[in-house]
């Protein structure tokens, strides 16, 4: 079929918005109609080259939840007309990962993403028969997509579908930062740094699991207001006071100190604020080739530094657990959204997340 998309040619290019043709779902695979797409770090990341992450030309975009349209053969648990979350970690079942239980590093996953194919390696997307990448197996910025039903997670219909696309990324890694990785314990200490769309998200995942102090840091008195809104009980703006000083002024040290830019000077700055037996998340993403200085004092008090993967998500409970909070009124995700736009209004909305405007712009479809 004929799709419009918004196409990247090479790092550092902007989107053209070109009509390709999409193949048809092949086993173990969906059509999915886009219904929304969530302008993601990640994918800027891509963009900018920061990460290596796909072969070019390629359709962008990840974070996504549609309606599918069409199941391929041999595709069981799925039915036209689901509403549907898609993620980045689809998986095989069969690889070493998967056989032993996480499937979020599925290396058949991690081999398609590579080469910008699907599971069997090639790609549905073409432009007057030349092939073009998708993106980890999503490329949502495009009316519709056909992805590996493994990915994909069956919502309520009653949960509206730009507000779940915001759950297929920024809410797993945020909230599954908190509860799977850090495993945060109720009426403990927390700092966020960096409050875009993961960071808020870490902040209201450590209020759903109960901490009694949490800091919000950011440089923009804009997104550490919504931070207060949606669970921090502080907020510190680094450009105008250093946030460890502050953090220590507020409660002495925090029990787990998130990190959610991949910066090394915030990493510091995180690192500083952990208390005795206390931990740091390194959430961000960082550089490909990037290193980190870290003062090697601390560890004498068994303080800890862990990484983090798509928030250690259980994909299907994760997702069933937060559109139940969604839908009960525990997670705010309406507060999250600062702009809806169309496949037009991509590359200025990179611009703004480049400059660090706003919290999570959504790309939508009617
Ligand atoms: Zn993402
Ligand atoms: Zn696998």
């Amino acid at each position: 079929m004929k799709i419009k998309a918004a196409v990247l040619d090479g790092i550092g290019s902007t989107f053209e918005i070109r009509e390709l043709d999409l193949d048809n779902p092949q086993s173990g695979e969906l059509l999915i109609k886009v219904a929304a797409s969530g302008l993601c770090a990640s994918d800027l990341n891509a963009i900018d080259g920061k990460r290596k992450l796909v072969p070019f030309p390629a359709v962008i975009g990840h974070e996504a939840a549609g309606v599918i349209v069409e199941v391929g053969p041999d595709t069981a648990g799925f039915a036209v007309g689901d509403h549907v979350i898609m993620s980045i970690v689809p998986s095989c079942g069969s690889c070493d990962y998967c056989a032993s239980a996480r499937p979020n590093y599925c290396s058949t996953a991690g081999n398609a993403m590579s080469v910008g194919g699907l599971f069997d390696g090639t790609s549905r997307l073409s432009h007057n028969g030349e092939k073009v990448n998708h993106f980890l197996t999503v490329a949502s910025f495009a009316e519709y997509v056909v992805v590996p039903a493994s990915g994909a997670v069956v919502i309520p219909k009653e949960m509206p579908l730009d507000r779940a696309a915001l759950i297929s990324c920024a809410v797993l890694t945020g909230y599954g930062a908190v509860m799977n990785t850090a495993q945060v314990r109720s009426g403990s200490r927390v700092a966020v740094f960096g409050c875009g769309g993961v960071g808020l998200n870490i902040v209201q995942g450590a209020r759903m699991a109960g901490a009694r102090t949490i800091i919000a840091i950011d440089v923009t008195d804009e997104k550490l207001e919504l931070a207060r809104k949606v669970g921090a009980t502080h907020t510190i703006n680094a450009s105008t006071s250093d946030p460890i000083a502050e953090v220590k002024k507020i409660c002495g040290g925090v029990d787990y100190a998130f990190e959610a830019l991949g910066r090394e000077s915030t990493i510091q700055q995180a690192w500083g604020t952990v208390d005795v037996d206390g931990g740091l998340i390194l959430v961000g993403i960082l550089k490909n080739g990037a290193t980190l200085t870290l003062e090697a004092g601390p560890f004498i008090n068994e303080q800890w530094i862990k990484g983090c993967y798509f928030g250690s998500a259980n994909l299907k409970a994760d997702v069933q657990k937060l559109v139940k909070n969604y839908l009960n009124g525990h997670l705010f995700l309406d507060e999250l959204i600062s702009e809806r736009i169309g496949l037009d209004g991509l590359n200025s909305a990179f611009d703004r997340l480049r400059a660090g405007e706003g919290a999570r712009n959504v790309l939508v479809f009617d």
